[in-house]
């Protein structure tokens, strides 16, 4: 008997050599059950054998939720470790989740996605260079991340950081707040953005980097932004969900993104903690614009547009202009991709929609893990074109309110009888473009000026029965 388990114990380690380990105990790692479907030796060759192993990955479900209890838990995220993989063929099948192609790293900070003929809908089939690797849904944003990011912001003196509350797990809220604190506050547009209410979310974080690393930089664009606007930043409304690498709940089940009506017994700390701040700091003024960021299965970038019928013509126009602004010679996001929505109470829209009627503009916006346009045939998304869009939705909220950015003016016109004038009083040397605006910037003419000088440019009506074009003008160098 004991002989025949020790031959039975060898011939199973002959057949299967130094077995798989999976692991995901770290920062933002989910892993639920792995089974191993098939065991085979191929011999590609006469003198060469390779070991394929194929394996069923069943993700990691939320815990069950206590405040809508209707919800079934969601799985999506996967992020883990293979050990032993060198020189082995590895099949993995993903039960509940739906990546469209996964991404793999050596070192866990380096990932890349698999290429087409490794990977697809579901599936990874690939032999891999180094004994260990790991691999998720898309590429993770971790606690550690966030860390290193927050300590290069903070390093100038314009980013203050503070802390909201602590999360259930005791994960400090951290929030930044950015601004040239030389020019009053009156003065300025207040902007609220946050991040990652869905752990899984991880490419909203990679774009919200791109607009951070662009709004605190060294340069004459980005100081004036900080004097235009103080942008109040929280990029991890559910640190407990990101670092236990949950899918859309928080530590307790809680899907925060629905719960901003709920009392406050029942919703979660961390939806508190953000309803308390954004009610002191919007006590005198409401917010002029809060975005909500998010990613989504669908594969384009869209925002949640307020729908006309549950909002007011006016504020739907604003959110619509702001989207049209985003879309603006942005290679990745078109007018077409965008979703419409009434503002329900339980999410932050609806909120504020019934805390401000209409003042503050709120507005979710997803980017993709997967493609642009749905469009698989373009450029799968890169954490560089998701980091491009933080740098176009910051271009698009400067231009929604109208500020004038070093080499980017914006300018209203006066209109009289059958002519537009518009004038702006210092404007620097150089060869300009001007825009009009319809729906999206429309080149309408050049303008020198070989010295700094007065603007002045007029826009006749084609028609003498027309009244003449008479929206804002842009006067850009590019
Ligand atoms: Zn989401």
């Amino acid at each position: 008997m004991n002989l025949f388990v020790i031959l039975f114990s060898l011939a199973t380690l002959l057949q299967e050599g130094d077995p798989v380990r999976f692991s995901a105990n770290f920062d933002s790692g989910s892993l639920g059950r792995v089974d191993l479907i098939d065991s085979v030796w191929v011999r590609p060759s006469r003198t060469d054998s390779v070991l394929h192993l194929s394996y069923e990955i069943i993700s990691r479900s939320d815990p069950a939720n206590p405040a809508n209890p209707d919800l079934m838990p969601s799985g999506r995220w996967f992020y883990f470790l293979m050990d032993n993989v060198k020189g082995k063929h590895i099949y993995l099948t993903f039960k509940n989740t739906d990546p469209k192609r996964a991404v793999y790293s050596y070192d866990g900070i380096n990932f890349e996605r698999f290429p087409h003929y490794q990977a697809s809908m579901r599936k990874i089939s690939a032999l891999f260079e180094q004994d260990s690797v790991y691999v998720a849904y898309f590429v993770p944003y971790g606690w550690e991340r966030l860390q290193e990011r927050l300590a290069d912001w903070t390093a100038t003196e314009y980013v203050t950081m503070d802390t909201l509350g602590t999360s259930m797990m005791g994960f400090p809220i951290q929030m930044l707040t950015i601004t040239d604190s030389s020019v009053p506050a009156c003065e300025k547009n207040t902007i609220w953005l946050h991040a990652r209410v869905h752990p899984s979310e991880s490419p909203a974080n990679w774009q919200l980097e791109g607009l951070l690393d662009r709004l605190t930089e060294d340069s004459d664009v980005a100081r004036e932004y900080r004097r235009k606007g103080i942008f109040y930043v929280v990029p991890f409304t559910n640190p407990d969900g990101v670092y236990g690498g949950y899918s859309r709940s928080n530590a307790r089940g809680i899907n925060q993104e629905i719960n901003w009506d709920h009392h406050d017994s029942i919703t979660s700390v961390e939806v508190d903690a953000l309803r308390r701040r954004m009610d002191s700091l919007s006590k005198d003024r409401p917010f002029d614009l809060v975005l909500n960021m998010h990613a989504q299965s669908d594969d384009k970038i869209s925002y949640y547009i307020p729908t006309e019928e549950a909002t007011t013509t006016e504020y739907h126009e604003r959110a619509m202009r702001l989207a049209y602004l985003t879309t603006d010679s942005n290679p990745y996001f078109f007018p077409e991709d965008m979703f419409y929505s009434a503002p329900a109470p339980r999410y932050v829209e609806g909120w504020l929609w019934n805390r401000t009627a209409g003042n503050t503009l709120a507005v979710t916006i997803e980017m993709p893990y997967s493609f642009y346009n749905n469009n698989p045939g373009n450029e799968w998304v890169t954490l560089a074109s998701l980091k491009e869009n933080g740098v176009y939705m910051l271009r698009a909220v400067s231009d929604y309110f109208g500020w004038n950015i070093p080499g980017r003016y914006l300018v209203q016109g006066l209109e009289r009888k059958n002519k537009t004038v518009y004038r702006y009083a210092e404007l620097p040397a150089g060869e300009y473009h001007v825009f009009t605006w319809d729906n999206a910037w429309v080149l309408h003419g050049t303008y020198v000026r070989e010295r700094p000088g007065a603007f002045r440019y007029v826009i006749r009506s084609q028609d003498t029965h027309k009244r003449p074009y008479n929206g804002p003008l842009r006067v850009s160098m590019q």
